[in-house]
């Protein structure tokens, strides 16, 4: 894989989905020193319910393309002292995905369970609204690809919700059920995927 901490960074081959790279976002580089290294074993699913856990507070609710990316960066670097931004994909709302960590980088998304664990972010408060299609779709185009990088990982089996590491709602009521079903294989991750 690459170093996206490197000026000359190659971008994760994601073919199949409207991915945005780094650079197309301009993330700023992580902060020194590096991150560790990881065999990734399983993927953590998460949603987005503004900077202060506070529902009521709507900041940073809405997607606005570079302009969030930035703020997620900079809010995981400045406010929570983190290397990069948390994740490894960031998906939107129109099905976009987003380039965070190289998923051969530990992430920062799960307390205690960060190691060999891809961290996904579907953006969106999923206890109180439904995931879009198109973001469902970009999410099972990007575990069909991460299956590819990594033949090994046990996809679907190997997803899993944040709350069922720690006491939290993420990733929503209605993702969660969602996840569930693909983990369990009443939604193949093939379904659905030619469309769009
Ligand atoms: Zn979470």
């Amino acid at each position: 894989m690459y170093d996206s901490f490197a000026e000359d960074y190659i971008p994760v081959p994601m073919k199949f989905v409207d991915f945005i790279t780094r650079k197309e976002w301009k993330a700023k580089l992580p902060r020194r020193p590096f991150f560790e290294k990881q065999i990734p074993q399983r993927i953590t699913v998460h949603h987005f319910i503004g900077f202060d856990e506070d529902i009521s507070a709507k900041q940073m609710y809405g997607f606005d393309g570079i302009e969030t990316m930035l703020a997620l960066q900079k809010h995981d670097m400045k406010v929570l002292q983190l290397n990069d931004i948390a994740y490894h994909l960031i998906i939107d709302r129109e099905g976009k995905v987003w380039e965070g960590r190289d998923f051969d980088c530990v992430g920062n998304h799960v307390k205690s369970n960060n190691t060999n664990n891809i961290g996904i972010l579907l953006y969106g408060n999923f206890q109180i609204e439904e995931p879009t299609n198109g973001m469902i779709i970009a999410f099972k185009r990007s575990l069909i690809e991460i299956k590819v990088l990594f033949p090994n990982l046990d996809i679907p089996k190997c997803i899993f919700s944040h709350r069922e590491f720690t006491f939290t709602e993420c990733p929503g009521e209605h993702l969660y059920d969602i996840i569930n079903n693909i983990k369990w294989g009443t939604n193949s991750i093939y379904d659905g995927v030619d469309e769009q």
